[in-house]
C-alpha cells in the first residue's frame, strides 16, 4: 500500500511537469503543409497561410486530401497571391472561416482586420503590398504573436518592406528574397529563416548559416515558444 502512495505521488509531480512542458500555452506551433502553406495554432486561434491550393500546381508539392479535410472551423485564411500554388477558389468554398488577401475577397467571407487586431490579446497582422512576378496583388504580412515576429513573404523576392522590420524570430521566404538581401546587402535580421517554396525533388547547396532552415519535409512542425 505504501508503494503504492509513493507511486502515485510520483505520477502526480510527473503530470504536473508535462502540464508545463506540453500545455496548450506557451508555443505558436507551425506545419509546413507544402509551397508556401502553412498551419499556425497557439491552441486557441487557427491560422492557414496560402492554403488551401492547388496540389501539385506548377510541378510544386502535391498534399493528401486529408489536408483539406482536417481543416479546423472558423479559421483564419491569409492569401499572399492568387496564383493556383497558393490558392485555389474552388477548394477554399468549403472550409467555414474568413479570409483576407491582397484582392476584393467577397464581403461575406472578408476578415475585417482592424476588428481582428483589436478583438484578439497579444496577436496582430499587418499587411505590406509586395511584387511579384505575373500578379497584380501581392502582399507580405507580419504577424505579431504572444510578442513573437513572423513575417510571412509569400512569392516575393522584393526586400522593401522585410528590411525595415527589426528582430523577427521566424522569416518564411523562398529562397529569392533570401538571395536578393544577400546580393542587396540589406540582411534579414531574423533569428530563423525558413526557405520554403520548394520543387519536391530540390537539391539543396551546402554552406548556409544555421539560422537558415529549408522546408523540403512536408507535415514538418516547428514550434516557437513563448
Ligand atoms: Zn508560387
Amino acid at each position: 500500500m505504501k508503494i503504492f502512495k509513493k507511486q502515485s505521488v510520483l505520477l502526480t509531480v510527473l503530470l504536473f511537469c508535462l502540464h508545463f512542458a506540453f500545455g496548450q500555452t506557451g508555443e505558436i506551433k507551425i506545419k509546413f503543409i507544402g509551397n508556401c502553406g502553412l498551419y499556425m495554432t497557439d491552441g486557441n486561434l487557427n491560422i492557414y497561410v496560402d492554403f488551401p491550393y492547388k496540389s501539385g500546381a506548377h510541378h510544386y508539392m502535391k498534399y493528401n486530401k486529408s489536408e483539406i479535410d482536417s481543416i479546423k472551423d472558423n479559421s483564419i485564411f491569409i492569401f499572399t497571391h492568387r496564383h493556383s500554388d497558393h490558392y485555389s477558389r474552388k477548394l477554399i468554398r468549403n472550409p467555414k472561416g474568413n479570409i483576407y488577401g491582397p484582392w476584393r475577397v467577397s464581403k461575406k467571407r472578408k476578415l475585417d482586420l482592424e476588428k481582428l487586431n483589436n478583438s484578439i490579446n497579444e496577436f496582430s497582422l499587418q499587411s505590406f503590398k509586395t511584387s511579384h512576378i505575373f500578379s497584380l496583388h501581392h502582399s507580405s504580412y507580419l504577424i505579431t504573436w504572444h510578442n513573437k515576429k513572423i513575417f510571412i513573404s509569400g512569392d516575393t523576392g522584393d526586400v522593401g518592406p522585410i528590411s525595415k522590420i527589426k528582430n523577427m524570430d521566424w522569416v518564411f521566404g523562398p529562397f529569392w528574397i533570401y538571395s536578393n538581401a544577400m546580393q542587396q546587402k540589406k540582411p534579414i535580421d531574423s533569428k530563423m529563416i525558413g526557405i520554403f517554396h520548394l520543387y519536391p525533388d530540390q537539391k539543396i547547396g551546402e554552406g548556409f548559416p544555421g539560422n537558415i532552415h529549408f522546408f523540403t519535409q512536408q507535415n514538418e512542425v516547428i514550434s516557437i515558444p513563448f
